[in-house]
């Protein structure tokens, strides 16, 4: 029998396991149960495959990537390795092709999609075979509070029951300590050995900037710190990638859009030039990444803000994974509060509770005077010692100032504006009364008669945008889904009497419009 080493060298090619690695798989070889937090592209493939290997029998593998079955199967053929998979895109004979050499112990690893299990067919085929270990990977499926929950995952819970013998292995990039916990349970992997590996990516710097003008700001970061680099520039809507690719693209920027807007002809040859040439950028929204294994991608961007920090960790990990310094950058502004504020208020009751719990912890990012990756990785359950040094907070500690009295200003005008019952009002109203700025708007609404009209003058229009940006992010605001209006909430009241204080964190100032000279 050959040595996990050894079908690394022999089978793989490679030259020595990665962190974590080794451990997990001689556990597994031994048929110890584990449940893996290794972080996306750090290497989970090679800690069930290996042990299905070395092990007799065939290791069955749980994955809901159907689309990628048929590739990893292709890549595992191609060395040598018995591959096979069972899932709703077969016909009949290629089914029961694989059935057979399943039964007959003609396979290393089938990997089967969860719906399978649900059939007493498969159940019946899996007894009649002989079982090395059961894989379930992308195991926060099973999870209802996570972002990705499939009900086919709750049923893996009686794997255990039916092969009290065989070892099972569950694998996910993504879990917070309370993911973790779930998984655990539903699975009924408390006995088993937990394993959390590497969510580090020192060599990623992390900034998060105020943004003001998004695509100059894009341009200058781009053009300062990554002309002629490979990389991803994400955004939210279709519409907002075409017209971020072409803006680029207008500026002698080589970049291609990519969304599942486009015909997959198009998507494929945007992605087979990314992987190939040098120096291209991708624009797309977070359709595009699954799977890209691309070493050098120099840095990731974001124009839009991520849906949770797990989203935030997996997109900039696509930088820099070939250990050279990167960079994950993001712009972040109002509108961007505004709008994910509004969408957490859809969807039943359970679905509304999780948009907000993961997009509080993303606004706490965002808005930190702390270092960011040590927040980052308390997000994954994960202790950094010290500040990392390599994130923009670290570099430059943002400075925090008392803004009770501002925050009374704006959320007395908010009460004030909320008894009018015929409109709602946004932002800008409010921002104006603050300035005293006798707009047409402010003038129909009579809301130069106001006693707050024109008592923020100590502020300027984007100070007043980002003071409110930020009591929306710490819950100090809220906003009314039906129209976007802002309303007070219950922590509100604290403040309007004078019964909390407001820390706000200053944003940095808006970088002059010339070119920057070089240097630095
Ligand atoms: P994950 O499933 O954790 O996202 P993969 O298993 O797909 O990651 O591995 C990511 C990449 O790293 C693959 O290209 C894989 O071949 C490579 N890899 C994994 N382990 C090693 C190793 N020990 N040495 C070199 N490359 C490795
Ligand atoms: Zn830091």
């Amino acid at each position: 029998m050959d040595t996990p080493i050894e079908v690394l060298h022999r089978v793989f090619g490679y030259d020595s396991f990665r962190e974590g690695q080794q451990e997990i798989i001689e556990h597994v070889v031994q048929g110890g149960d584990a449940l893996v937090l290794m972080p996306t592209g750090g290497g989970k493939s090679l800690c069930y495959q290996i042990p299905a290997l070395v092990r007799p029998g065939v290791g069955v593998v749980i994955s809901p990537l159907i689309a990628l079955m048929q590739d990893q199967v292709d890549a595992l053929r191609a060395l040598g390795v018995r591959a096979g998979f069972l899932n709703s895109t077969q016909g009949i004979d290629e089914r029961q092709a694989v059935e057979a050499a399943f039964v007959g112990g003609e396979l290393d690893l089938l990997y089967l999609a969860p719906e399978r299990l649900r059939a007493d067919s498969t159940l019946r085929l899996l007894d009649r075979g002989d079982i090395s270990l059961f894989a379930i990977d992308e195991a926060h499926c099973v999870s209802q509070w996570g972002h990705d929950f499939r009900p086919d995952y709750l049923a893996l819970s009686g794997l255990h029951e039916r092969w009290p013998e065989v070892p099972r292995i569950a694998l996910t990039a993504t879990a917070t300590p309370a993911t973790h916990a779930e998984i655990s349970s539903r699975l009924g992997l408390d006995q088993a050995r937990h394993f959390v590996a590497g969510f580090d990516r020192p060599n990623i710097h992390y900034r998060i900037t105020a943004k003001s003008e998004p695509k100059r700001q894009l341009l200058e970061f781009l053009r300062t710190e990554h002309p002629g680099d490979a990389g991803i520039v994400y955004c939210l809507s279709r519409s907002s990638v075409e017209k971020i690719a072409e803006f680029l693209a207008d500026n002698g920027i080589p970049a291609v859009p990519y969304h599942a807007g486009l015909d997959a002809a198009t998507r494929a040859a945007h992605q087979s030039r990314f992987l190939r040439e040098d120096g291209l950028i991708v624009v797309a929204t977070i359709a595009f990444g699954m799977g890209i294994d691309k070493p050098d991608v120099r840095f990731v961007a974001h124009l839009d803000l991520p849906k949770s920090v797990e989203g935030y960790y997996q997109e900039t990990g696509r930088a820099g994974r070939d250990g050279l310094p990167a960079t994950a950058w993001m712009a972040y502004g109002l509108q961007d509060v505004v709008q994910h504020r509004r969408l957490a208020l859809e969807g039943d009751e359970a679905h509304r509770r999780r948009q907000v719990l993961h997009l509080d912890a993303m606004l706490a990012l965002c808005e930190t005077a702390g270092c960011r990756r040590v927040m980052l990785l308390d997000y994954f359950g994960q202790e950094l010692d010290k500040p990392c040094g390599n994130c923009d907070t670290c570099q430059a500690p943002p400075e925090s100032w008392d803004a009770t009295v501002p925050a009374q200003k704006v959320l007395s005008t908010v009460l004030r504006l909320a008894r009018e019952r015929r409109q709602k009002f946004g932002v800008g109203q409010i921002v104006d009364i603050l300035l005293g700025k006798k707009t047409a708007k402010v003038l129909q609404h009579g809301h130069d008669a106001l006693t707050v009209f024109g008592v923020g003058t100590e502020l300027g229009n984007t100070e007043w945008h980002g003071v409110v940006r930020q009591l929306l992010a710490q819950g100090l605001l809220a906003v009314e889904p039906a129209h976007g209006a802002l309303v007070l909430t219950d922590a509100s009241a604290d403040v309007l009497r004078g019964q909390r204080e407001v820390r706000l964190r200053r944003d940095a100032p808006r970088p002059t419009r010339s070119r920057p000279s070089g240097g630095g």
